[in-house]
């Protein structure tokens, strides 16, 4: 059956709809960024989206039995579709800091008069957290970067945060990554003992499928993952999942709220009502809406990675970096493909130009193959290494032989 992987049907390119706009598609070896337009959706779910755009049903209800599946496949009581990772973590803060209180709600991102720092710790920072930020949260860091700076071999520790509680304090929040310090659980053991609340960013944590379970297993409140990565549902999905009383603020925060109370009757497994002493206004993740036919196609895709039929793509991957290190047995560059650390993940082709021959640097090819025709987008995340990386999860069969040529006029 045709409904993993990149059985979406290659276009040719002298066809593009693409062309309508005046844009090329590129061969995009970065795998699947957002800058890129994320990762290849199934036929299953483009399916999905268009079966679902044909019809209407009450968002909340969408959003309810979303909850479920979500609640289903990760292990917590409750799940809301957000339009992204980020906005998940944006619509987590708002939940936490202002939970089912209607003042609260109406003056989100401004926290007069309530708590609403988290801490977190200085080296998990990143450009990510403005989400955060933009619900009203402020942070206190904790802990140093002291290996990065070269003035340390410690990272952040338990203690740490332990430490910088105050009245003010509304969350931790903790940025999953294999190797992130101290482990989550010990963080959720110390927001136990102060009653906090913790919301984990794990947007690219997945695969493992297990994480899907793990994260929020430690007792973590809140967990947000990407659709659009390795789940392959469209780009501007993100699950966020939790506490029940929580992903109620949430979803409150989010939905079309332009209903009259009387009238008013949400889903109990989603939002409690009861909680509610009138019918809030539009809150702070209006912004952020996602459509029914998102939520459906992210549910189809979250199916089929949860399952597994995703890793029936990886000896194609294989067999497609093994071609492109052939064509590029004669270049002027090393060639090795690079073993992934688990089993359900993908691997990587890395080049290492051979810059005083080639009288280039990587960055000058780089850009280069980016400026050729197509378009060639490779890894560029060890480029400060002077190497390119090639990842297979958003390249066509069909494109492999132009790909492998144009590094080779780049690299012979
Ligand atoms: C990708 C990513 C995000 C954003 O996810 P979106 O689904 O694109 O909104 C947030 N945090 C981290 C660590 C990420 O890698």
């Amino acid at each position: 059956m045709q409904l993993v992987g990149v059985a979406v049907k290659f276009v040719n390119q002298t066809m593009s709809i693409y062309q309508d706009f005046g844009l090329e598609p590129i061969i995009n070896a970065s795998g699947a960024v957002t800058r890129l337009g994320g990762s290849p959706m199934p036929a299953a779910v483009l399916d999905a989206f268009r079966d679902a755009a044909a019809e209407w049903v009450p968002l909340e209800q969408m959003q309810a039995a979303a909850s479920r599946k979500i609640a289903h496949h990760t292990g917590t009581e409750a799940g809301l579709v957000a339009a992204g990772a980020a906005a998940a973590l944006t619509l987590g803060t708002a939940a936490i800091l202002a939970g089912h209180d209607l003042r609260r709600i109406e003056s989100l991102p401004h926290c007069d008069g309530f708590p609403n720092q988290f801490l977190i710790a200085r080296e998990q920072r990143s450009g990510y957290d403005h989400a955060i930020r933009a619900a009203g949260a402020r942070f206190v860091e904790v802990g140093f970067n002291e290996i990065v700076a070269g003035a340390g071999g410690r990272r952040t520790e338990p203690w740490e945060y332990e430490a910088a509680v105050t009245e003010q304090t509304a969350g931790i929040v903790y940025v999953f990554a294999p190797d992130s310090k101290p482990d989550l659980a010990a963080v959720v053991e110390v927001a136990r003992r102060h009653n906090l609340p913790v919301l984990v960013d794990a947007a690219g944590e997945l695969p493992p499928r297990s994480n899907l379970k793990d994260i929020a297993a430690t007792g973590a409140d809140l967990v947000a993952f990407s659709g659009g990565k390795s789940i392959r549902g469209p780009q501007s999905t993100g699950i966020l999942c939790g506490r029940k009383a929580l992903i109620s603020s949430a979803a409150i925060q989010m939905l079309d709220m332009d209903d009259h109370f009387e009238l008013w009757d949400p889903p109990a497994n989603l939002i409690d009502r009861s909680q509610l002493k009138g019918i809030p206004r539009h809150g702070i993740g209006r912004g952020s809406k996602v459509s029914k036919e998102s939520i459906v196609a992210l549910l189809t895709a979250l199916e089929l990675f949860a399952s597994g039929a995703y890793d029936a793509d990886l000896p194609r991957y294989h067999s497609n970096l093994t071609t492109i290190q052939d064509a590029l047995a004669d270049a002027k560059a090393d060639c090795r493909i690079l073993t992934p650390a688990h089993k359900e993940m993908w691997p990587l082709l890395e080049i290492r130009p051979d810059c005083s021959a080639l009288g280039r640097s990587a960055l000058e090819i780089c850009r280069s193959l980016r400026t050729g025709s197509p378009p060639v987008y490779v890894g560029h995340g060890r480029l400060h290494a002077g190497a390119l990386i090639i990842n297979p999860t958003c390249i066509h069969d069909e494109s492999i032989s132009r790909l492998a040529e144009r590094l080779k006029a780049e690299l012979c």
